[in-house]
């Protein structure tokens, strides 16, 4: 089959078709979508070889399958299911999993691609392919929910609105809370405001606004510190950026200050297809180009410009 490898460079090549181990299922990828993480990982993050992406719609084409002739998404990590953490419901945590595209596992930029049945989850009807796609970040950005209580009365500052920071904006719009959506570069505000969010330019953001819960979703090492200067004493600052370079931060701040300071990573399949399928997320608005699988070196190129939101490669 073809596939998109990454070995220091990224080549389209030809390589073996994934053979299924037991429990798992082969599938046929239809849409797969560039997330920040595959372009970290392009520059060196998690030290990954193999084939990127873990963003995907595809149709289960084995025959042994309870899920045969379904198309579906799945969840990315890859978990023993017996360690401690395994046990105390901390699967995504498991230290031997391995990550779709991410860790120890080929990812979705080829034609087919195996996952444990385990992690599938059937598309509803209803949902169109290229919504399907955004589950997975749309997934990560519902996970916030899970993990802290934002009541509707206070205000959230998100940094960022690229791909995740404009799901997580909706998210939080469907909260009713009070919340701002901020960016550095006008064209991306103008599309936030486009999609009827709260968005503003970071350059109008007085030193003296501040919120009771920041979220990082700028990609960029400066957002933490950034984030940070805006939070009221015992606010939460969520962080959702993961990059190749890592940050040098004062930590006195966090002390005096009493900030909480919540890492936020991958979140639940179902409620993202839910919100997809009631139309509650609409996804549709951030996708910037498809490009055929062939010419996914050119969506790689189109996805690091700075505007670009989400590209997705029909396969
Ligand atoms: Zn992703
Ligand atoms: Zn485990």
């Amino acid at each position: 089959m073809k596939a998109l490898v990454f070995d220091e460079t990224l080549k389209l090549k030809d390589v073996p078709r994934p053979k299924p181990k037991n429990g798992e299922a082969l599938i046929r990828i239809l849409f797969s979508s560039i997330c920040n993480t595959d372009l970290e990982i392009i520059k060196g993050y998690m030290n990954f070889k193999g084939i990127p992406g873990h963003e995907f719609v595809g149709e289960v084409i084995s025959k042994s399958s309870a899920f045969f002739g379904k198309n579906v998404v799945g969840e990315i990590n890859c978990p023993c299911g017996i360690c401690y953490l395994c046990q105390t419901g901390r699967k995504t945590h498991c230290p031997y999993r391995s990550t779709l595209g991410i860790l120890d596992r080929d990812g979705v930029f080829a034609e087919y691609v195996v996952l444990p049945e385990e992690n599938l989850r059937i598309v509803p009807d209803n949902l169109p392919l290229s919504s399907a796609v955004f589950t997975e970040p749309l997934a990560a950005a519902i996970e916030i929910f899970e993990q802290i209580q934002i009541k509707p009365s206070q205000n959230v500052f998100i940094f960022g609105a690229g791909k995740l920071g404009l799901l997580i904006s909706q998210v939080f719009r469907l909260n009713g809370c009070v919340y701002t959506t901020f960016d550095i570069q006008e064209g991306k505000v103008k599309q936030a405001l486009n999609q009827g969010l709260n968005a503003r330019l970071l350059s109008t953001l007085k030193a003296t606004e501040k919120a009771e819960v920041c979220v990082d979703c700028t990609g960029h090492p400066s957002g933490i510190s950034q984030a940070l200067l805006h939070l009221f004493p015992r606010g939460k600052l969520v962080l959702k950026t993961t990059i190749a370079k890592p940050e040098i931060l004062d930590l006195n701040q966090i002390v005096i200050n009493e900030f909480e300071i919540i890492g936020s990573r991958c979140g639940l399949f179902e409620p993202a297809l839910s919100l997809l399928s009631q139309g509650l997320v609409n996804p549709q608005p951030l996708i910037t180009a498809i490009f055929s699988f062939k010419d996914i070196l050119n969506a790689f190129e189109l996805s690091k410009q700075p505007e670009t939101l989400k590209v997705l490669i029909q396969h």
